[in-house]
């Protein structure tokens, strides 16, 4: 068996120790284009986790690099003047170059060939597994692209990759504001001599500050100048830290034929979450146990490694665009409180909670609990427990929940469900007009919309968005029919557009005569007032076209003058289409609405179109909310298959929400036990 490896980087080597040691037998080859001690970039960190893989697939090259770690445990970080202190994080940092050293010994001590200085130019076709394993602009993937399917996007801030003289004795962010916006440094010590430090800041701040001109030595000074009090006067090192953008990589396969990506050639994770090198040796790692597993056959082998490593790959992406983003958002987060943003910073890709957070560091949390219900010492309840306040209204607590969920006992508020303006506004022939509808329990928040295109459908337990056979006329912003077999709705004209507004006041009128505590106007998941909002359903040639936001916002002016309450709006921030609404249009939308009287967004995504393409996951809406709450300046309340306390903590402790919808799982773990002579009988049948 012959595998040649473009690329020495980590994965490329890792992966030629972890054959060679499998099978001796095996050649391995690994082409690299550097000389043995050329190498960009600093040090690279590795958590706990990562360090257990390393362990169990090579131990001695997991002594060797433990040997030479950095460790520490906490996280600074420094921002409107303050510091705050976070512990019981425990990470180890490493000199990339060391590491490579490292790695390249092993490779020579178990027989692997090491060619450098060989640049390659085309895929090599003399083995019978070739790996690229040559990083981000990967020439094996390159030549192969329409294949692998390869995406590749800027992702999050401009940055640059620094090294210093100063030791840090911890993981150190920093945020400092200038004249031309805010610049942030994710620093960390990596030997007993050196630090990494990363500068970045978002790509307008980056040419307002005129670092788009400068050549490297004056970029190097303007950081030097911007940090220096947290550089204690020493010197930054540039090592080709060039200003760059970070980018995205994926694939939507990994092979082909008897070629395979590993490592960033693969994939890329953003740096915020310092998970590249951790990706690319357990790639290795996976590529290895697949050989094994399925006798080094090829074939069967790649499909294995890939079937085992996509969905580990994807999360980690997931988390780290969660990082990047906040990084590129961070300055909408200022003038929060200190500990706020601290929370909000070390919870930001969702890998770290409230909980998780008070296993590592009690003290964090309690401070943050106290911060938040206004307690001085002593014990605070945590976020979800805190009491909220709508416009006189006030909740006991953040938990909202679905009338029929269990939840909903303990819930400060219980949604009602969609509930018409009127017959015409239906979804089906069960959905309750105001006219019959009462609420069964309070406090209640009034979910009230007309279903516009999506309307005259059989029941949802049936099927969603299919059409009763015999149903009302539809009206919409435009003639477009919902699904495929949906009816084509009319446009509704000036006199239909002002009988539906008059829909809505009077049934906020008729609200406030049940007592509703929040009335809620559904202008989401294309019903008749978001289908208004989207380009993709409002094609009027009208005023209303022109200016989609104008029948919206009068229907939203005209219920506000009707109903002193406290009002909230549903919307779909993102039509998750081509063509349709994205986040920041969702953004304005919520900011025009908090304009016009809406103390409260139920931020939700999607569905404006029936062909959409929804990215549901755990939690899929806790970053839309963090976005209306933090740049439109408005609270928010979010769904978005939240489980557990431990979520609503996180999202409302940290500032991304108000209140969040519960989807408590059934608590039913108890049952009654067989009778014994039921079990006997089974037994014996
Ligand atoms: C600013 C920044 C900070 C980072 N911080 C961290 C961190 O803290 N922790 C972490 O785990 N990761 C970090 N990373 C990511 C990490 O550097 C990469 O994910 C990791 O290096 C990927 O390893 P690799 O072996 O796949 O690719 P690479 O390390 O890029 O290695 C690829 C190798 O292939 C060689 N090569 C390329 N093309 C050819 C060719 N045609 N012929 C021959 N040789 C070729 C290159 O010279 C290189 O040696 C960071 C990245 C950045 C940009």
């Amino acid at each position: 068996m012959k595998v040649t490896i473009v690329g020495g980087g980590p994965a490329g080597l890792y992966l030629a120790i972890l054959l060679r040691k499998a099978d001796p037998g095996v050649q391995v080859s690994v082409l690299e284009r550097n000389a043995p001690d050329a190498t960009f970039g600093w040090g690279v960190v590795f958590s706990e986790e990562t360090l257990g893989a390393l362990r169990d697939a090579d131990h001695e090259t997991h002594l060797a690099i433990t040997d030479t770690f950095a460790r520490w445990d906490r996280v600074d970080i420094r921002y409107g003047g303050r510091v705050l202190t976070s512990r019981g994080h425990s990470f180890s940092a490493i000199a990339r170059k060391r590491l490579l050293e490292i790695l390249q010994e092993r490779c020579l001590a178990l027989g692997a060939d090491l060619r450098f200085h060989q640049e390659v130019g085309s895929v090599p076709e003399d083995a019978d597994l070739v790996v690229g394993a040559d990083g981000v602009n990967s020439l094996v993937r390159r030549a192969y692209e329409p294949d692998f399917r390869t995406r590749i996007a800027p992702e999050g801030c401009k940055y640059a990759w620094f090294g210093t003289p100063l030791v840090f004795d911890a993981f150190t962010f920093v945020f400092r504001e200038t004249e031309h916006g805010l610049f942030q440094v994710h620093a960390y010590p990596f030997d007993e001599r050196t630090s990494t430090f990363i500068v970045e800041c978002r790509e307008d701040t980056w040419r307002r500050a005129g670092l788009d001109e400068c050549d490297e030595d004056e970029s190097l000074a303007f950081c030097e100048r911007l940090f220096a009090r947290d550089l204690e006067g020493r010197e930054l090192l540039s090592n080709r830290s060039l200003w760059t953008s970070f980018p995205k990589v994926t694939n939507a396969t990994w092979h082909r034929d008897r070629v395979v990506l590993l490592g960033d050639a693969a994939h890329t994770a953003h740096f915020s979450i310092g998970s590249g090198t951790k990706l690319a040796m357990e790639d290795s790692i996976a590529l290895r146990d697949a050989l094994v597993a399925r006798s080094w056959d090829v074939d069967a082998a790649l499909v294995h490694y890939e079937l085992a490593r996509r969905p580990v790959v994807e999360r980690t992406q997931e988390a780290a665009s969660e990082s990047a983003g906040f990084f590129t958002r961070v300055a909408a987060y200022a003038g929060a409180e200190p500990i706020q943003f601290a929370f909000n910073l070390l919870t930001r890709s969702g890998r770290i909670t409230h909980a998780s957070l008070t296993v590592r560091d009690p003290g964090f949390t309690r401070s943050l609990d106290a911060w938040f219900s206004g307690a001085r010492a002593g014990v605070a309840p945590p976020p979800v427990f805190a009491p909220f306040r709508l416009r006189g209204l006030e909740l006991r607590n953040r938990i909202v929940a679905r009338a029929e969920n269990e939840a909903a006992s303990g819930a400060a508020l219980v949604l009602s469900g969609f509930v018409a303006v009127s017959a015409g506004g239906r979804i089906s022939p069960e959905t309750p007009t105001i006219d019959d509808w009462t609420p069964a329990q309070r406090p209640v928040l009034l979910q009230l919309g007309h279903a516009g295109r999506r309307g005259a459908c059989l029941p949802r337990s049936v099927g969603v968005d299919l059409p009763l056979p015999d149903g009302w006329e539809l009206v919409s912003a435009s003639p477009l029919p919902y699904g495929p077999y949906s009816a084509v709705p009319t446009e509704l004209d000036a006199p239909g557009l002002a009988a539906v507004r008059e829909e809505f006041v009077a049934a906020a009128q008729r609200a406030g005569e049940l007592g509703v505590d929040i009335l809620e106007l559904d202008f989401a998941h294309g019903y008749l007032i978001g289908s208004f909002l989207s380009p993709l359903t409002n094609r009027r040639r009208d005023e209303y076209g022109r200016e989609r936001l104008r029948y919206p916002l009068e229907v939203l002016d005209a219920v506000r003058a009707a109903w002193d309450g406290p009002l909230a709006v549903r919307l779909s921030v993102t039509d998750w289409a081509r063509g349709g609404l994205a986040v920041d249009d969702g953004v304005a939308i919520a900011r025009a609405l908090a304009e016009h009287g809406c103390d409260l967004v139920h931020t939700v995504a999607g569905q404006t179109v029936h062909d959409d393409r929804p990215e549901y996951r755990r939690g899929f809406l806790t970053g839309l909310g963090d976005r209306v709450r933090a740049e439109a300046r408005v609270p928010t309340l979010l769904g978005g298959h939240l489980t557990t306390l431990d979520d609503v903590n996180t999202a409302v402790g940290a500032g991304r929400a108000d209140l969040c919808i519960l989807d408590l799982p059934s608590s039913a773990v108890e049952a009654d036990a067989v009778p014994p002579s039921v079990e006997r009988q089974a037994v014996s049948t």
